[in-house]
């Protein structure tokens, strides 16, 4: 089995006392591809040549709307010049649950991301955090962006209008945990060929791994998960996933 983890932050400063014994680990169950997003201009050089020490480690540059405060607009200059060597724009995208960033600048920095990737033909890595419905407007703007919802957590209605938008889903650690009965229940029912799956290390550490750092080799608890709640072939949601990502992506 050959597994893509589609959204990992490999380039965290929680990773740097180990991070070949991490991708060692990740490496023998089969976990061999790493989209890593960075998240502030600041990041970007670190990423850059972390991508260039490592061959399947896949970098995405962008400002996240956490750091609002910290993203300049000469940062979008900077940005172009970094997604001449990218697979996506991201992280970028609204999260309504994060004080104290207004939602107006979010919007900015978010726009004008997705009018980047639009001219650089590069998919988005969408960070939509109580926030799908807004993100889901916003990208009907541009019907020519294309990209990934990652850590999707909503309802049907929504991953149905991220999917009639184009946008693939990336399913979460979310997804390992019993008590998020409702979510699995949308699970259930999504289509395998709008999906992708993903860590979101060093955070959101699936259910038998709850508080620890997170990692890719934890991406197999996600896949079995999918898999036990859509009862298919764990190797058929792997490797359909993998297509997609490795579609969107070009890997
Ligand atoms: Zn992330």
């Amino acid at each position: 089995m050959q597994l893509i983890d589609s959204h990992c932050h490999l380039d965290d400063a929680r990773f740097d006392r180990d991070r070949d014994a991490v991708l060692e680990r990740a490496l023998l169950l089969g976990i061999d591809q790493f989209v890593v997003p960075a998240v502030v201009a600041s990041d970007w050089p670190r990423l850059k040549s972390l991508a260039e020490s490592y061959a399947n480690i896949h970098p995405a540059y962008g400002l996240h709307p956490w750091f609002c405060e910290q993203h300049k607009p000469e940062d979008l200059t900077l940005l172009s010049q970094y997604l001449q060597h990218a697979k996506a724009v991201g992280e970028c995208g609204l999260d309504a649950m994060r004080k104290g960033v207004s939602m107006d600048d979010q919007l900015f920095w978010f726009r004008a991301q997705v009018t980047l990737a639009i001219a650089f033909d590069l998919p988005l890595i969408v960070h939509a955090v109580k926030s799908v419905d807004l993100v889901v407007a916003v990208l009907k703007d541009f019907p020519e962006a294309k990209g990934v919802i990652h850590s999707f957590y909503g309802s049907s209605q929504q991953a149905d209008a991220v999917i009639e938008q184009g946008f693939y889903l990336g399913i979460g650690s979310a997804v390992t945990y019993a008590r998020n009965s409702r979510f699995r229940q949308v699970v259930e029912t999504l289509p395998l060929e709008m999906l992708m799956l993903e860590t979101d290390a060093p955070d959101q550490a699936s259910a038998s791994h709850r508080g620890e750092r997170n990692e890719p080799s934890f991406l197999l608890e996600t896949l079995h998960a999918v898999a036990t709640i859509q009862s298919k072939p764990t190797d058929a949601v792997a490797s359909i996933c993998n297509a997609n990502a490795r579609e969107l992506f070009n890997l």
